[in-house]
């Protein structure tokens, strides 16, 4: 696959900036930030996220990702039970640098693309995102830092998944979005929505990502690509993962320009180069 690497736009519509020429590693106080530097003078970031805490993460995603000395983030569903059973395992990736976030206790999403036709929804949805009040959510949020914490180890660079990606509660036109109860607990959270995030003008609790499923390595590596165009950063989101895509993608970014780190390293870094800019 050809890289283009030509100035391109942010998908969010942000300034064009060129990262043909990436400076230096250090980001100076009165650095103007013309053009995004990302770290090891790679030219776009790539994070790898797991959502929901599946074994195989744990049995087969994790040692391919170490295996080329990458880390991972795996967004956990806490109230699974096969992901309790697996706490220590976890834990001790956690402690081997792959962060451990937040996918809630229950995983509720919207309910509405549900629901059946006889008005019901599906046995799976007992509680849907639009019948939880404010207080609800809160405590649905805390509940699983709190199980992180004292499972896996205190982190407060942890961030959040937005289960399903759906960032809103109750009925409309009533929705409102959650991100007050994030907020308590994590500087950043990751939806889907399938673009490159612009470092520039990212929201940190919108952070996209692209679904990684399928056994075409090639689907994964393009929006990896895309992100080389304007020194983008790329999200990809999986569940489980097949082989040979996902060591396909893993040697693909290994031998290119990327920096590839979990979603929290990446959130600070854009954070604090952020606040370097003039104004
Ligand atoms: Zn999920």
């Amino acid at each position: 696959m050809s890289r283009d690497l030509n100035v391109g736009m942010g998908p969010a519509g942000g300034a064009a900036t060129s990262a043909a020429s990436p400076s230096s590693e250090m980001l100076e106080p009165g650095n103007t930030l013309s053009s995004w530097t990302w770290p090891h003078n790679a030219r776009a970031a790539v994070s790898l996220s797991y959502d929901d805490g599946n074994p195989s993460n744990l049995d087969e995603t994790i040692p391919d990702l170490e295996s080329v000395g990458f880390r991972g983030t795996f967004y956990l569903h806490v109230g699974r039970r096969d992901v309790q059973q697996r706490a220590a395992d976890w834990r001790a990736a956690h402690l081997r640098g792959h962060e451990m976030g937040n996918h809630t206790v229950r995983h509720a999403g919207r309910g509405e693309p549900y629901i059946k036709r006889d008005g019901r929804l599906p046995d799976w949805m007992p509680l849907p995102l639009e019948r939880f009040t404010p207080q609800m959510i809160a405590d649905e949020v805390a509940a699983a830092a709190d199980w992180l914490q004292e499972n896996i180890g205190p982190d407060p660079d942890r961030t959040f998944a937005y289960p399903c990606g759906s960032v809103a509660i109750g009925d409309p036109p009533d929705e409102r979005s959650y991100d007050a109860a994030v907020l308590r607990h994590h500087f950043a959270a990751r939806v889907g929505d399938a673009a490159v995030n612009d470092p520039w003008s990212l929201d940190l609790l919108r952070i996209a990502s692209f679904d990684g499923g399928g056994n075409d390595p090639a689907p994964l590596i393009a929006p990896c690509e895309q992100a080389l165009a304007f020194g983008g950063w790329t999200v990809l989101g999986f569940h489980t993962t097949q082989r040979p895509a996902h060591p396909a993608l893993l040697a693909h970014l290994r031998a290119g320009p990327f920096w590839v780190a979990p979603v929290k390293t990446v959130a600070r870094y854009v954070e604090a180069a952020r606040r370097m800019q003039p104004g």
